[in-house]
C-alpha cells in the first residue's frame, strides 16, 4: 500500500447530511430543512456585519471579549448569575462539541447520548476514536433513568440535546436528577440550541446547574433564533476548569471578526427574538392543528420546527418529502435519527407554513 494511511476509525465516520438547499426545477425553494431562523436575522446584527467591511484585515479578538461581556449582560439582566470568564466561544455549537469530545474522550472512552440527540455527539465522538453509546428514548424524549444505565467507568461525556432534534424536552427536574446521579468524572454537556423557543415554565437550559458543579457546560447557538447560521457562532458556559481546557485546545482566532461583531448586536437586540418566539409559537400551534385536522401524527414540539409522523407504507415520509419538494419545498428526513417514517418541518413565515400544508393536502388527497 502506499500513500497517506489515516487514523484507525476515520474512515468509518459517517458524513454530516445537512438539510437539502436545493430542489430541481424551482430557482426559489421554501428551505425548512434546517431549523434556520424564520425571520432572517436582526437588522442591529447585519448592519454591524456590514460595518465591518473596512477591517477585514485585522485578526479578531481571539479571546472574543466583547462578545462574552454582552452575552453575559444579557443573561445577568435576565437574572441569572453569569460570568463572562465561563464563557467559550466557538465557529457554532459545533465546534463546542468537537472540542468537548476530544478534551475529555479518546480510544477506550464512552461518549453517551440519548437515541434522537444531535448526530453530531457520535460523529465527534467517532472523530476522536471513542465509542458512541445511545441509550434509548422514551415517546422520543431522553430518558434519564436510560442514560443512567448505561454509565459506565469509561463513560466521560453525556450530551444531553435539550430540547431534543425531535422537538421534546426533559423538564428541569428530571435534568437535574440526571446531573445528580452522575459520577463526578462524567461532563454532563447540556446542549440547548432550542432555548430561546421554549416557553414552558418547567424548562431550564441547564445555567444554574452549570454555576452549582464542576462537571456540567451548557452550548448554546446563534444559528437558530439569532438567525446567524451562515457566520458560524456558539458559545458554551462552563466551570473553570473546563473553560481553561477548552481555551487550550481551541484554535487562537476561532471565531471571526464578523461574527463577534454581529452576534454582540444580535444578543443585545432581545426585541427580534421576542418576535421570533412569538412567530414561532403561532405559527408551529397552527401547523400542529392542520396537522391534526388532515390526520398526520406528530411529535409535541417546544422547538421551531415540528417532526410530522407518516405510515410505514404507501403514503410514506420518504413519499411525503419527495412530493413537498415537487412544490419546491424542501423538509428534513430523518433517516440520520432513525426516524426514517418521520420529516422535520421547520416553521417558515406564515406563507411558507400555508404552502407546507397546501402540499401536504394534495400528498394525502
Ligand atoms: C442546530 C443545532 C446545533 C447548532 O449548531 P451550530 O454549529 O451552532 O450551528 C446544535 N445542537 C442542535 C441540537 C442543533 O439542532
Amino acid at each position: 500500500m502506499s500513500g497517506p494511511i489515516p487514523r484507525a476509525g476515520v474512515l468509518e465516520i459517517p458524513m454530516y447530511v445537512p438539510g437539502r438547499s436545493r430542489a430541481e426545477g424551482h430557482e426559489h425553494v421554501v428551505k425548512l430543512s434546517s431549523n434556520e431562523s424564520a425571520l432572517g436575522t436582526s437588522e442591529k446584527a447585519m448592519a454591524a456585519y456590514r460595518a465591518l467591511e473596512g477591517e477585514l484585515h485585522r485578526y479578531p479578538d481571539g479571546s472574543a471579549a466583547d462578545l462574552r461581556e454582552a452575552i453575559a449582560g444579557v443573561h445577568r439582566a435576565d437574572g441569572d448569575a453569569l460570568d463572562a470568564e465561563n464563557i467559550v466561544c466557538g465557529e457554532g455549537s459545533d465546534e463546542i462539541i468537537h472540542l468537548l469530545t476530544a478534551a475529555y474522550a479518546g480510544p477506550g472512552d464512552e461518549v453517551l447520548h440519548s437515541a434522537h440527540g444531535f448526530v453530531m455527539y457520535k460523529l465527534s465522538a467517532l472523530g476522536v476514536g471513542a465509542t458512541p453509546v445511545a441509550a434509548p428514548e422514551r415517546e422520543w424524549t431522553p430518558d434519564v433513568d436510560a442514560l443512567l444505565k448505561r454509565v459506565t467507568e469509561r463513560t466521560r461525556l453525556v450530551f444531553l440535546s435539550n430540547p431534543n432534534p425531535t422537538g421534546t424536552y426533559l423538564p428541569r427536574r428530571e435534568l437535574v436528577r440526571l446531573h445528580s446521579c452522575l459520577p463526578a468524572y462524567v461532563v454532563l454537556a447540556i446542549d440547548a440550541a432550542y432555548a430561546e423557543y421554549v416557553t414552558r415554565d418547567d424548562y431550564a437550559s441547564g445555567l444554574e446547574l452549570v454555576g452549582a458543579a464542576d462537571n456540567v457546560v451548557m452550548t448554546r447557538t446563534f444559528s437558530k433564533a439569532y438567525g446567524l447560521a451562515g457566520l458560524r457562532l456558539g458559545w458554551c458556559y462552563g466551570p473553570a476548569g473546563v473553560v481553561d481546557v477548552l481555551n487550550r485546545l481551541r484554535g487562537p482566532f476561532n471565531v471571526t471578526a464578523p461574527a463577534q461583531a454581529a452576534g454582540i448586536a444580535a444578543i443585545e437586540d432581545q426585541a427580534f427574538v421576542a418576535r421570533a418566539r412569538q412567530h414561532n409559537e403561532t405559527w408551529r400551534n397552527w401547523l400542529e392543528s392542520e396537522l391534526r385536522r388532515l390526520g398526520v401524527t406528530y411529535i409535541p414540539s417546544v422547538t421551531n420546527f415540528v417532526c410530522a409522523g407518516f405510515p410505514d407504507k404507501e403514503k410514506t415520509a420518504a413519499a411525503a418529502i419527495e412530493h413537498m419538494m415537487g412544490h419546491g419545498i424542501l423538509v428534513r428526513d430523518m433517516n440520520a435519527y432513525g426516524l426514517p417514517n418521520h420529516a422535520r418541518i421547520t416553521i417558515g413565515l406564515a406563507e411558507e407554513t400555508r404552502a407546507v400544508v397546501r402540499s401536504l393536502e394534495t400528498f394525502l388527497g
